[in-house]
């Protein structure tokens, strides 16, 4: 194996988007129109934090602007630098695309450690930084939409909201500013599982697909698949536990920051949570085996691997050890540009980052929506889908002379309400993102793997709106 360093993020993204379009027909320029990240904005700003003042470095990159407005979270993290924030911008883009989700593609980065800060001071640094995006209309509902990311979640989309809506309370539409808020506060139900019930739903579309099964060397569904699974945050949490109790899969080891446990009869996710709640670690959680070489267990033997962790964790170094014969990328860019090659040789199955993680960026869709048309969903015609309901049971009942189950009756007469429709939505856009990625990765024989698959189908529809745009 060759010695030398891997690529940057962005370099390895990059050259992901090249490969797609090596095989693609591309007017001359129009490609590099697209790859190149459309400007990156960095800021330096101080607060004062009890008696001193702290200088804080942050950034929010647009990669694409084709649609309006672009979109992409804000990510809380010690190592955040430029080059990291341009990749995930442009993974934004290409995320959009792929599932259909008419926004351009964002990112923003501030480098912190939140958990080296109080709430009090997280809140005025947020708020800090809120004020100098939005000075630039890099927060705003029309323009820039931001969203939870690494080290963010809906408390700092609060803050954020407000921050946006004091400065601009003429903004009618203001509250679409951000999305991933509080449900109290503008959100949506469903915001904070969504990226994991998208990479559940992504899995189950997979799994209903028999060749694509047997091309990962597997038979059968999700039940009793053995899953490893790096990183409990939001994404890995909501994915483990509801492929663990939804589907029947066992969630066989979770690595996390201090180590990683394993049981291969399942892991109890609420339980491994509870624990690191408590314990801020996986190391003594009851029923499993502990090491605290955490990394060691992304190569053993499992059915599938979910990296729900971060960027860069399988690599040139690691990668022709990983044994599991599907990698399900949570995370945006868990696997370098060299482990995808090394990878795709050996013949696993990856399950690219920018269909399989989209379920957050999907669902952030709706909270716009809704907040843009200041309704909730399933206001107008839940309690007109259970009268339709009731009848269809009471003509059940007088036709075939028999009273209809209880738990058939419940089903028939109760409406959708927002959180049903969310998850409609969200199964909807999975399911048809996957198998045009499918598609085109049966129909084109130049088209490698199902990610090479999948930037296809996002650049091709970004290119088509530039060139119906006349850029
Ligand atoms: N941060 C999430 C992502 O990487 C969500 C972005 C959004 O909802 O705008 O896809």
């Amino acid at each position: 194996m060759s010695n030398q360093p891997e690529l940057s993020f962005r370099e390895s993204v990059d050259l992901m988007f090249n490969r797609a379009i090596e095989t693609m027909d591309l007017p001359l320029g129009l490609a590099e129109q697209i790859r190149s990240c459309n400007s990156v904005y960095q800021v330096q700003f101080g607060v004062k934090l009890d008696n001193q003042y702290e200088v804080f470095t942050g950034w929010r990159a647009v990669h694409s602007e084709h649609i309006l407005p672009v979109k992409g979270g804000i990510r809380y993290a010690d190592f955040a630098n430029q080059d990291e924030v341009e990749a995930l911008a442009a993974l934004m883009s290409y995320k959009c695309a792929i599932v259909m989700i008419p926004f351009g593609g964002s990112k923003g980065a501030l480098k912190i450690d939140p958990r080296q800060y109080s709430e009090k001071d997280l809140e005025k640094i947020t708020r800090r930084f809120a004020q100098e995006l939005a000075k630039r209309d890099l927060i705003h509902p029309s323009l820039n939409v931001p969203a939870p990311d690494m080290g963010t979640g809906e408390r700092e989309m609060g803050w954020i909201s407000d921050t946006y809506q004091s400065l601009f309370p003429e903004q009618a539409n203001g509250m679409g500013c951000v999305t991933g808020k509080p449900v109290h506060l503008g959100g949506i139900d469903g915001r904070v599982e969504a990226t994991g019930r998208g990479v559940q739903f992504g899995l189950r579309e997979f799994f209903r697909h028999p060749e694509d099964i047997t091309r990962a060397g597997l038979n059968g569904t999700l039940e009793g698949k053995r899953i490893v699974v790096q990183g409990l945050g939001n994404v890995g949490y909501h994915a483990a536990k509801f492929l663990s109790e939804e589907d029947g899969a066992k969630i066989t080891a979770i690595i996390e920051r201090d180590g990683a446990i394993r049981s291969e009869n399942g892991l109890d996710i609420e339980m491994v949570k509870a624990h690191i709640a408590e314990h801020h670690g996986v190391k003594g959680c009851p029923s499993a085996d502990y090491t605290e070489d955490g990394a060691s267990l992304l190569e053993t033997e499992c059915d599938i691997l979910i990296p729900a962790a971060m960027e860069g964790v399988i690599t040139k170094d690691n990668a022709a050890r990983i044994q599991a014969p599907i990698i399900a990328e949570a995370a945006n860019g868990p696997v370098t540009y060299a482990a995808d090659e090394i990878l795709r040789k050996k013949g696993t199955v990856i399950i690219p980052d920018a269909y399989l993680n989209a379920g957050g960026v999907t669902v952030s869709y709706f909270e716009w929506v809704k907040n843009l048309a200041r309704i909730r969903f399933g206001y107008l015609e839940r309690r007109n889908e259970e009268r339709r309901g009731q009848i269809i049971v009471e003509t059940l009942e007088k036709m075939l002379g028999t009273t209809v189950p209880p738990e058939l009756r419940a089903q028939l007469t109760t409406g959708s309400d927002e959180l049903a429709l969310v998850r409609s939505g969200l199964d909807d856009t999975m399911r048809n993102a996957y198998n045009k990625i499918r598609d085109i990765f049966n129909t084109r024989d130049d088209v490698v793997d199902l990610r090479t698959a999948a930037f296809v189908c996002g650049i091709e529809r970004i290119a088509k709106r530039y060139e119906s745009m006349g850029i």
